[in-house]
């Protein structure tokens, strides 16, 4: 019995800056390692790599930007395999309770870290989560006093943030238009096929004077990396591929391609840290110190700018 194959789009130019002229540093097919044997590993054999046929893992370069991205990429079925069922919806909503406490307490100092900008304005800010998951981040933001809203594209994962009670829509475009005062996006915009698209959405949705804050893996070394071809190995380390890991970290945010983003988007950058507020207690910052030391000498596993509306 032959499987149907699986439909990747094709994306030409470049998915920040649109600019044309882009090129292939690095292409391999799915079906062969080491791209086969990182997605055999990854997704515990669910992803059915005969389905993949001939296609390839094709990582292209912009010399406009500096963004590396995955030319082609999973179709919305696809997408909804890839999150709805290659990655385990049940396994990433149990927890670890000591994992959980642990990633509670970061939540809230990053919650908690808002107040330095958001607290200025009368009344609670409108707070928005893309890429909410199973909503965490919206409950604690709620917890705080804020109005919490999510985006999110899995159907499981949204109907039960719905269920808490916080409203969640499935894409940005269905935000009303100045209504909202922040954006989330922590580790999202390296998986969208369209980055551009969804960040000029979200700004529509922001009042004048609103923040997006946008946190994505760093992609300083993909390049030299790819040359390795090693996929599978420890996250968060410079020699990771993680950043533009097939097709789920389609876009990896080399060079200035994230300050472009924003800037094509009608942003500008207010702030290159936004989990870092000048009143934060002297215990935070010791229980910092060793992760920044690490990310010093190892590099820093994620990048991240508070943008803001105009
Ligand atoms: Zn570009």
């Amino acid at each position: 019995m032959t499987e149907t194959p699986l439909k990747l789009l094709k994306r030409e130019a470049c998915p920040v800056c649109r600019f044309t002229d882009t090129r292939v540093i690095y292409r391999r097919r799915f079906a062969e390692d080491p791209v086969c044997e990182y997605l055999c590993l990854w997704y515990r054999g669910k992803a059915p790599i005969a389905r993949f046929g001939d296609s390839e893992y094709v990582v292209m370069e912009c010399p406009g930007c500096g963004l590396l991205f995955q030319r082609d990429v999973l179709d919305d079925e696809g997408l909804a395999l890839l999150y709805g069922s290659w990655i385990n919806p049940e396994a990433s909503a149990q927890r670890n309770p000591i994992r959980a406490r642990r990633e509670g307490l970061a939540i809230a100092r990053r919650v908690h870290a808002l107040g330095s900008f958001l607290d200025k304005q009368d009344g609670p800010a409108t707070v928005v989560e893309l890429g909410c998951g199973w909503g965490n981040w919206l409950l604690m933001a709620r917890a705080f006093g804020y109005a919490a809203e999510g985006i999110e594209i899995d159907d499981r994962r949204r109907e039960f943030v719905v269920a808490q009670g916080i409203p969640c829509c499935r894409t940005p475009g269905e935000l009303p238009d100045a209504s909202v005062d922040f954006v989330y996006a922590q580790q999202v915009f390296e998986h969208l096929r369209d980055p551009l698209d969804v960040l000029r959405s979200l700004t529509r949705s922001l009042r004048p004077g609103g923040y997006v804050h946008i946190a994505v893996p760093n992609a300083r070394w993909v390049k030299d990396n790819l040359k390795k071809g090693q996929f599978v190995g420890p996250r968060g380390i410079r020699r990771s591929l993680n950043p533009i890991a097939p097709l789920e970290h389609v876009n990896a945010f080399a060079g200035e391609s994230l300050q472009v983003l924003g800037r094509e988007s009608g942003l500008s950058v207010y702030r290159r840290r936004a989990t870092f507020p000048p009143a934060r207690a002297l215990q935070d910052y010791v229980e910092t110190i060793p992760r920044f030391l690490y990310g010093i000498v190892h590099g820093h596993a994620a990048t991240s700018l508070l943008f803001r509306k105009e």
